[in-house]
C-alpha cells in the first residue's frame, strides 16, 4: 500500500517539476521563510496528503522545518496539532480532502498570506516576472500574463503546465492535485 507512498526527499525536485504554481509557491517560501500562516499550512497540507506524503512524513517535514526557527516545544504547542488535524488524528477525525481550484480562486488571501492561486490572486507583472525566473520564455510569459489579466486564471495554469511539460494537461486544471497527476503520467511516461 505504501508503494505510492511520496518520498518527502523529493519535495524539493517535485515542486519544480510537478507542482502547480500555487503549491510550488508555498512550497518555496516554506523553504526561505521556515514558517507558514494557518490558511497556508492547511492549504498546502492537505495537497501533500494528497499527493501521498504520510503522516509520520509530513510531520518531519514540517517540524524539520519550522525548527530551523523556532524550538521544538513550540512547535509541539503550536503546530503539530495542525498536522494531526489535516490527517484526521484529531478533532473530529475527519478524511480532509484537497482544495480544488474554485475554491482556492475564490478564497481571500491577506497580507503576508501565500495561499491562494497566484494567477488569481497576484499582480499580472507578478506573474510574469516569476515565469521567467523559472525558466518559461518571454514570448510564452506574456501569453501567460494576457490571460491573467483577461481573468482567465486557470486556463493560464494549463499553460503553466503546457510550457514546462512540452504538452498540455488532458482536460484543463481543475485541481492541484489533478495537475501533480497528470505531471507525474507524463514522466512515468
Ligand atoms: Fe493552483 Fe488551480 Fe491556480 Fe493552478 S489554477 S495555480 S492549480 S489554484
Amino acid at each position: 500500500e505504501d508503494k505510492d507512498a511520496v518520498d518527502p526527499a523529493k519535495l524539493d525536485s517535485y515542486s519544480k517539476k510537478h507542482f502547480p504554481l500555487c503549491m510550488r509557491h508555498m512550497h518555496e517560501t516554506l523553504r526561505a521563510t521556515h514558517h507558514l500562516k494557518h490558511q497556508c499550512r492547511l492549504n498546502y497540507g492537505l495537497f501533500l496528503k494528497g499527493i501521498g506524503l504520510l503522516y509520520e512524513d509530513a510531520m518531519r517535514f514540517w517540524r524539520d522545518e519550522f525548527t530551523k526557527k523556532i524550538d521544538s516545544n513550540n512547535f509541539d504547542k503550536n503546530y503539530a496539532y495542525n498536522v494531526k488535524h489535516q490527517y484526521g488524528k484529531v478533532g473530529r477525525m475527519l478524511n480532509y480532502s484537497p482544495y480544488s481550484c474554485i475554491k482556492i480562486i475564490t478564497s481571500s488571501v491577506g497580507p503576508g498570506e501565500h495561499h491562494g492561486c497566484p494567477f488569481r490572486h497576484w499582480n499580472p507583472a507578478l506573474i510574469k516576472q516569476k515565469l521567467l525566473e523559472y525558466g518559461i520564455s518571454t514570448e510564452n510569459a506574456n501569453e501567460i500574463k494576457n490571460l491573467v489579466s483577461d481573468g482567465h486564471y486557470q486556463v493560464a495554469c494549463g499553460k503553466y503546465f503546457e510550457y514546462l511539460h512540452g504538452k498540455p494537461p488532458t482536460n484543463g486544471i481543475n485541481h492541484p492535485n489533478q495537475y501533480f497527476e497528470e505531471s507525474m503520467n507524463l514522466e512515468k511516461g
